[in-house]
């Protein structure tokens, strides 16, 4: 897709489906509870096993959440929905079948706005459905997957885990926005507290479906991207797809309806069967449960208590900090670090807040890959640092030196200072030093004296040298000039 002159003729339609685990304590229709790495098979009861004549009992905090998460992706909450069970066999389905919705879900027709880097794409979220997780298979031996393992294990802790769906239209343009689209879900869910959605400890998992639209605009058959564990390889994901259709089109081949699935050490795509098998779920309702009723008050209530969401943070940021678009936008896409940054802007300039968190600190975060969280620089740091740039006690520059030592050490940027001299030369040592640079250049001082500019650069130069570059240029020129009078 890369190629500018292609643009026109290869247009890419992506849309994706993402699974999140909901924040409740216990399971969705058991009151097992719902758990992280604890040992296998400790939460498990003859419900969440699928045990015959257990009934499944409705976690009323799952609906709560999802109906948040429905209000805060501007989707209709339906007063009226439905549990269906959906038929499979598979191991890890001990009840042969999930409870999940189906043609009545609790959220239907969405959207959200993405900021990309060709401006905000607006994303419409079709449906937002409940549903419960499937338990683990865990397959032994040395790939950790099926093929090629020596057997397999069932781990049902996580069997039963509240899910909720989410599927957007096909509206997205590209595998950039694919990820901003991700990015953006992920920061909406956390300001809610819906879910914590950490991918690694699956409680995101995203899917995509990816085509090509036809040259007369209808759209081309579509396939679907799987097990993509990180949003970088979203996007990579569906960029190895959309090449690999690109090059069957060009040669005439036709695309084959298919689950891909993209390996990133080879930054490829590839297929495990080579047909779709056509599903038949034998969808109907699920006669163990009511359907679910939901009054427009308790509806308005869940409004009323959603808490800011990012695209509200971000125009506040603008408003009362005075912050750009962009700079608001890379803050409130990561809850974290928009918490860090409103600390510390309390008790600094905002503006310089923001340049040192979206700018020098976040270059570092990212160098390192690692979060805000796990960062040793907190925001008791951050303050102390651009208060030590506003009284001029250092450089800018070697403010940057401090922050990197910081990083590495969480130490206080001041001890930091004095213990690698990188205090700024001011007040009256910096007057000092421009005097004796005076008495050592008479000439040039002379010749500055009597209106020629052009020696400055080669004075300012020398006292940036004995200072062993621990003055402000500026600073240095404004007191140079000032003692000898022009
Ligand atoms: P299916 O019947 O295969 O489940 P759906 O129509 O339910 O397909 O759509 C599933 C997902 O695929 C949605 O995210 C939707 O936006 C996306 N999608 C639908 N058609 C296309 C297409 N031609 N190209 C890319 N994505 C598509
Ligand atoms: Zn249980
Ligand atoms: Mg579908």
């Amino acid at each position: 897709m890369a190629e500018t002159k292609e643009k026109q003729t290869y247009q890419a339609v992506i849309g994706l489906e993402f699974h999140v685990h909901l924040a409740t304590r216990t399971k969705m229709f058991c009151g097992c509870r719902v758990t992280y790495g604890d040992p296998p098979n400790t939460h498990t009861c003859p419900v969440c096993l699928g045990h015959p004549g257990a009934l499944p009992v409705l976690n009323e905090k799952a609906i709560e959440l999802g109906a948040m998460a429905g209000i805060a992706l501007n989707c209709e909450v339906a007063d009226h929905a439905v549990f269906a069970r959906k038929n499979y066999f598979y191991p890890d389905l001990p009840k042969g079948y999930q409870i999940s919705q189906f043609d009545e879900p609790i959220c239907v027709g969405g959207h959200i706005d993405v900021p990309t880097s060709d401006g905000t794409v607006r994303v419409g979220i079709t449906r937002l459905h409940l549903e419960e997780d499937a338990a683990k298979n865990v397959h032994v031996g040395e790939s950790g997957r099926m093929h090629g393992s020596t057997g397999s294990l069932i781990d049902f802790n996580r069997g039963g885990t509240p899910l909720m769906e989410i599927v957007t239209e096909p509206d997205i343009p590209t595998p950039e926005a694919a990820r901003a689209t991700a990015n953006q879900l992920k920061a909406i869910l956390q300001a809610i507290g819906v879910s914590e959605a950490d991918m690694e400890k699956g409680q995101l998992r995203c899917d995509a479906n990816v085509s090509i639209r036809n040259l007369d605009g209808s759209f081309g058959t579509k396939t679907e991207l799987k097990n993509m564990n990180s949003f970088r390889f979203v996007e990579k994901g569906i960029a190895a797809e959309l090449e690999r259709q690109r090059e069957i089109i060009e040669e005439r081949g036709r695309i084959e309806q298919a689950t891909m699935h993209y390996d990133p050490n080879k930054d490829e795509v590839y297929s495990l069967r080579s047909k779709e098998e056509a599903h038949d779920y034998r969808y109907f309702p699920e006669p163990d449960l009511l359907p679910l009723e939901l009054s427009r008050e308790w509806i308005e209530d869940k409004k009323n208590r959603l808490p800011e969401l990012p695209a509200e943070m971000k125009k506040r940021f603008v408003e009362s900090y005075g912050l750009s678009d962009y700079d608001a936008g890379v803050l409130t896409a990561d809850r974290d670090l928009a918490a860090f940054y409103e600390e510390v802007a309390e008790n600094a300039d905002p503006k310089q807040s923001a340049n040192w968190i979206s700018g020098d600190l976040r270059a570092l975060l990212n160098e390192e890959g690692i979060e805000i969280s796990d960062s040793k620089v907190g925001p008791k740091h951050m303050i102390e640092l651009i208060s030590l740039v506003e009284t001029d006690t250092v450089s800018r520059s070697a403010a940057r030196t401090v922050l990197e030592h910081v990083f590495e050490s969480g130490d206080a940027p001041s001890s930091i200072v004095e213990r690698d001299g990188l205090a700024q030369t001011g007040g009256d040592e910096l007057d000092g030093v421009v005097e004796a640079v005076i008495a050592d250049n008479p000439d040039e001082a002379e010749r500055v004296r009597g209106g020629d500019k052009k020696v400055v650069g080669f004075l300012v130069g020398q006292i940036m040298k004995a200072t062993r570059g621990n003055a402000d240029g500026g600073q240095a020129r404004e007191r140079l000039l000032e003692k000898l009078g022009s």
